[in-house]
């Protein structure tokens, strides 16, 4: 008796070490993010939100009101990357979603070295290579000695892979073409058979334009609902993630802008689909046990034709005009030709082979390249980076340039054009852009519900890159190894 006593002792002892073995963590992470999803929408929208789905977060999780992108430019390649990794373009490497790398112009996931699954085009030459961090995910992959599922969904390339980070099993993104969700050779060999059905089934669906359909947001959920009950998320003890983003809502306000009646459709149909992840998330992994983030990549300006209707500062900007301009005018001074290779994302690339071979002065014509900018109407500042300190200009701007330049793959010379303005193209009338500093572009909206979230509201401002460092933190998990971000404390401040 007395043995027995002491062996139930000891079992109790020891059930209890192990109780306290692994840290307290949520069964599953899910992070989403909203392309092109500008903070003020949570509220334009506010009147048309179910009450289980967007004001189901608003009303029971916790907003950081004031989270801003801290650096430019404010693309999506750089925004999904610093969501998930904690760290800027400068560190990250992602520094657009085009850059160059040892002079050659590159997409943000672009490898050639790999080979589409599920596709034989080109689409599927994608991977994770060109980040040079490790994500939140990759993070959780350590921590759980790899046993975490780590699945990243979207119609984008990039949305899927720089969230997934390097050790996912799986990133699936859309190909058109395909038509499907596929992935590459840096994952897989071949889909599972879960994606190669779901293809089947909706090959008729597929075939459409989904980047500018409704049914893009829904068939984005139906995959990761599939993803889900197929590759058992948050079914056993170890914390896994999965990265949803959802790329309509920017293609559409691309094409039409930010207060036309197609988005308001789309986000219609978001809040829909919100709904239905948190239904299918109560009764798969239990209320409670799921850890949600929603935020986005950048946010957009309103365009030019709407703005200018009630008489506020608008403007388009021309950066492959300007750069043709630009060249004619350093021809004529300098007397070499296409002494600016590139206008990309706000950046401009000095020819340095050019000024280097016609043996000129670098600083003498990046002035001279800053000097014929800032003469269009269109641009407020032109910046070198190597000059920035002499800049009069306000200190947040400067210190979001330097967070958003990676050196030997950005511009040299960054250009912020006036309030208002943006990236456009000839014929391009009713879309938006995104890419500057301002709030239109880097206001977004962060909003984190489920496991050990309070509900409440934090004014007090914080950065995108302040969301890996924050759900490290809760999870008990080392931050991302690039992270310059802190963690936020989850505390109503008002
Ligand atoms: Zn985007």
């Amino acid at each position: 008796m007395k043995h027995l006593a002491r062996t139930l002792l000891c079992l109790t002892l020891l059930s209890a070490l192990n109780a306290n073995a692994q840290p307290e963590r949520p069964r599953l992470v899910v992070g989403i993010v909203v392309d092109q999803m500008r903070w003020d929408f949570l509220y334009t929208f506010h009147d048309q939100w179910r009450s289980d789905g967007f004001r189901r977060l608003l009303e029971q999780g916790f907003s950081c009101a004031n989270t801003m992108i801290d650096y430019v430019p404010t693309v999506t390649a750089c925004g999904h990357a610093s969501v998930y990794t904690g760290t800027t373009p400068a560190v990250h490497g992602i520094a657009g979603n085009n850059y160059k790398i040892n002079g050659i112009n590159t997409s943000s996931v672009r490898d050639n070295s790999v080979t589409g699954v599920g596709t034989t085009t080109t689409t599927g030459q994608r991977s994770p290579r060109n980040l040079l961090v490790t994500t939140l995910a990759d993070e959780l992959k350590l921590a759980t000695r790899f046993q975490a599922r780590v699945i990243g969904i979207a119609l984008k390339d990039r949305a899927a892979i720089l969230p997934a980070g390097h050790a996912a099993d799986a990133a699936y993104w859309w190909d058109g073409k395909a038509p499907g969700f596929i992935s590459s050779s840096y994952y897989m060999e071949q889909l599972p058979k879960w994606v190669s059905q779901f293809n089947s089934k909706h090959k008729n669906t597929l075939g459409q334009n989904l980047m500018l359909r409704q049914e893009g947001v829904t068939m984005t959920f139906d995959l990761a609902i599939e993803a889900l009950k197929n590759e058992q998320l948050g079914q056993d003890g170890v914390t896994d993630l999965l990265a949803i983003s959802i790329s309509t809502t920017d293609a559409a306000a691309h094409k039409w802008g930010t207060r036309s009646t197609q988005l308001d459709t789309i986000y219609r149909q978001l809040d829909t689909q919100i709904a239905r992840l948190l239904t299918t998330l109560d009764q798969t992994v239990g209320q409670g046990n799921y850890l949600i983030f929603l935020t986005a990549d950048h946010g957009g300006t309103h365009n030019e034709p709407f703005m200018t209707g009630h008489k506020l500062p608008s403007g388009r900007f021309y950066d492959y005009k300007l750069r043709e301009a630009t060249n004619k005018k350093l021809s004529e001074k300098f007397h070499v030709d296409n002494l600016i290779t590139d206008a990309m994302e706000y950046s401009f690339y000095l020819n340095n082979h050019a000024i280097d071979s016609a043996e000129l002065d670098r600083d003498d014509v990046a002035r001279e390249v800053c000097r014929i900018l800032e003469a269009d109407p269109t641009v407020q500042w032109a910046v070198d980076i190597h000059r920035l300190a002499d800049k009069p200009i306000p200190a947040e701007l400067r210190e979001r340039i330097i967070k958003g330049y990676h050196a030997g793959r950005s511009g040299e010379i960054f250009v912020q054009p006036y309030v208002g303005h943006y990236a456009s193209w000839d014929g391009d009338i009713a879309g938006s852009n995104h890419g500057t500093w301002n709030q239109s572009d880097s206001h977004i909206p962060l909003i984190f519900y489920g496991w050990h979230i309070p509900h409440g509201e934090r004014t007090q401002p914080n950065g995108m890159i302040d969301i890996a460092p924050t759900i490290a933190a809760m999870l008990h998990i080392q931050a991302p190894d690039g992270t310059l971000g802190k963690p936020i404390p989850i505390k109503p401040d008002n």
